[in-house]
């Protein structure tokens, strides 16, 4: 436990900020934008969503909108049937069942098409401000990297991290694991030289043994 307060002291002073990198001005542009965001770069979305946004603001905009019209609008992001068909459907629930607003709780999001676990939890964090902790691809290497999670699935790397980290911290540190994650902690070829933790990394310590 005394190593992996270590780790979380050296990554909060190395990185003592990290904002998100999706646009959105609100819960349900973030809720597209996330959508959109499945194997697709935030860069990417944000290019597309630029132009999308403005076109169509609200869920019934959407909803009213035919499968290919959206596809076409939203190819850049890849995976775009699918995409426009859980977008549709789930601005349909989104104006059926909820006045035309994002619901502002787990259960709720995550049973709209296209809302997974890590999905909601992100809505709920950057879009109404709760303790979330997301649990994406980079969140769940560097913390089982690091040895602050040995579990072998997004939701126990959650419950490990949730443990680990004060609910007033938790949005900050979801986005401090993914810059991590992105600049130096990479998929492939991680840059362990300039790492600040590699003492406390398994994977380095594995290297080395
Ligand atoms: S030492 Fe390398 S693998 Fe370990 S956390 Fe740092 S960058 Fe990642």
């Amino acid at each position: 436990m005394i190593y992996k307060k270590k780790v979380i002291e050296l990554l909060a002073e190395h990185i003592p900020n990290a904002e998100p990198t999706l646009q959105f001005n609100n819960p349900f542009e973030l809720l597209i934008a996330v959508i959109l965001s499945a194997q697709c770069t935030d860069k990417q979305v944000n290019k597309t969503t630029e132009v999308l946004f403005k076109k169509y603001k609200t869920p019934q905009d959407f909803a009213a909108l035919s499968q290919h019209e959206l596809a076409e609008e939203i190819k850049g992001c890849g995976l775009y049937r699918n995409k426009s068909l859980h977008i549709i459907k789930t601005c349909k629930l989104i104006s059926e069942r909820y006045g035309g607003r994002v619901p502002n709780n787990f259960i709720a999001l995550q049973a709209l098409p296209g809302v997974g676990r890590k999905t909601a939890n992100v809505v709920l964090n950057l879009g109404f401000g709760k303790p979330t902790l997301p649990v994406d691809t980079h969140v769940y290497r560097v913390a089982r990297r690091l040895g602050l999670s040995a579990g072998n699935t997004p939701r126990m790397v959650e419950k490990d991290l949730t443990d680990l980290i004060p609910v007033a911290e938790r949005g900050v540190w979801h986005h401090r694991l993914i810059h991590f994650g992105r600049s130096v902690c990479t998929a492939r070829n991680p840059k362990c030289a300039e790492c600040v933790v590699e003492q406390y990394c398994l994977r380095a310590k594995r290297r080395h043994d």
